[in-house]
């Protein structure tokens, strides 16, 4: 009955206690055959019981342990080198984790693929944060490391991932996410933003793996133009749209806030009109509506006399337009126009900058045209990135970070869940 209930084969429930405020307790111990021992044959005797608590699903909607009263064998043969060994009841629970086998699979399952927290999990279950975190690392380490979830890749992009960000004294911890392009999944993350990681990980896929490459996506970063002028040579490089955009953005923020402080000789108030207009600004016009940008109108004339701030916005709307065109030849000559008007005299500084930069990094801008891995998908794109940084933030080991983001967004094959063998560090 009681075997029944609690749900492993070959185990005899040896007693159920339940005290108030504590997790139920099951008592277990394994039945079967006497082992024999694997060098000489002679049928084992026990040496002696050890009892081991695991963290299990709940029961009846409450925390509960099984205690696992374990067998320690020994070969009687005394020539024998084999001398004791403990049992071995993978159905049960692994050496080295402190949770049994099905509580383990389901909590990486719901930390991994639900993207729970793992705090949450804990209370759930009625044990710690660690407990549950190495749990997820040991089930989780053979899914990330499947050598079938890389598979071929013809377009990949490189970007920068902050995960740590320390509150006072702002220290940051830099990551780099390493993205199937294509097919919107994360292949890998590696510690820093800088060349050296990203190239030692091209290395290690080798070169047949990276001659298939197409494609290879970045922000506007010299560290990662270095990665694929360096790993990927024959593939064509694509700036990512979705930064292009928000460089634009961040320029036009730039401008606003300079003449802020220029106009009114502080920082944005709440009342102050070039303040008031700072999220329609960088609103893309196509979601103004009409009362939105009367109100943006409005607010640009009574803050900023210069008129700098409207060239800012219409600046960004002319970068954004780029991405209206379709042909490649347009496209490398729309840029290359852009680029020059915006270092036009007449325009703030900040928009000159954003010239250059567009200038220098036209054939990257341009190659979308030809290569449009990351438009109709930008939002897709996005949607990545919010689901790496979902899972971002108050990290501060890259190790754990990264299997997080993997088991999150790195489409590992959950098929595998039910039979893999966890590695425990
Ligand atoms: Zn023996």
């Amino acid at each position: 009955m009681c075997e029944l209930l609690v749900g492993l084969p070959d185990v005899n429930v040896l007693a159920v206690n339940d005290e108030p405020g504590l997790p139920l307790e099951v008592k277990i111990e394994t039945r079967g055959p006497r082992p024999s021992c694997r060098d000489c044959g002679h049928a084992a005797i026990v040496k002696d019981r050890r009892e081991v608590q695991l963290v299990d699903l709940p029961s009846f909607g409450r925390p509960t342990r099984l205690c696992w009263r374990k067998y320690r064998w020994q070969c009687p043969n005394c020539e024998c080198p084999t001398g004791s060994w403990t049992e071995h009841a993978p159905t049960v629970g692994w050496p080295r984790l402190a949770m049994t086998d099905r509580a383990g699979r389901w909590v990486t399952h719901q930390v991994g693929k639900s993207g729970r927290t793992v705090n949450e999990v804990a209370v759930e279950l009625g044990t710690d944060w660690h407990t549950i975190n190495d749990t997820v690392a040991a089930f989780g380490r053979p899914l990330i490391d499947d050598p079938e979830r890389i598979g071929e890749i013809t377009a990949v992009g490189l970007d920068e991932t902050l995960f740590f960000k320390l509150g006072r004294w702002k220290i940051q911890k830099w990551a780099t996410s390493i993205v199937d392009v294509s097919g919107h999944y994360l292949l890998d993350m590696v510690e820093g933003r800088n060349a050296a990681a990203p190239c030692e990980w091209f290395d290690e896929r080798g070169t047949q793996w990276c001659d298939r490459i197409e494609y290879a996506a970045l922000d506007l970063s010299g560290p990662y133009r270095k990665v694929f002028d360096t790993m990927l040579p024959n593939a064509t490089q694509v700036a990512d749209p979705f930064h292009v955009c928000k460089l634009a953005n961040q320029k036009l923020d730039e401008v606003r806030r300079r003449v802020q402080n220029e106009t009114m000789g502080h920082r944005g108030h709440k009342d102050d009109p070039l303040y008031r207009c700072r999220r329609l600004l960088t609103r893309a016009d196509e979601r103004l509506d009409d009362k939105g940008r009367t109100k943006l109108v409005g607010l640009l004339e009574a803050g900023d006399p210069r008129g700098e701030v409207r060239t800012a916005w219409h600046a960004k709307e002319l970068v954004r337009q780029l991405y209206c065109h379709t042909d490649p030849v347009t496209g490398l000559a729309w840029v290359t126009q852009l680029g020059h008007d915006l270092q036009d005299a007449d325009c703030p500084p900040e928009i000159n900058q954003l010239g250059r930069t567009l200038i220098r990094w036209r054939h990257q801008i341009a190659a979308w045209h030809h290569a449009h891995i990351s438009n109709g998908p930008t939002e897709n794109q996005n949607g990545l990135i919010k689901r790496i940084k979902r899972v971002g933030f108050g990290f501060t080991n890259f190790t754990n970070y990264r299997l997080r983001s993997l088991l999150y967004a790195g489409r590992p094959n959950w098929d595998l869940l039910a039979t893999i063998t966890p590695q425990p560090r």
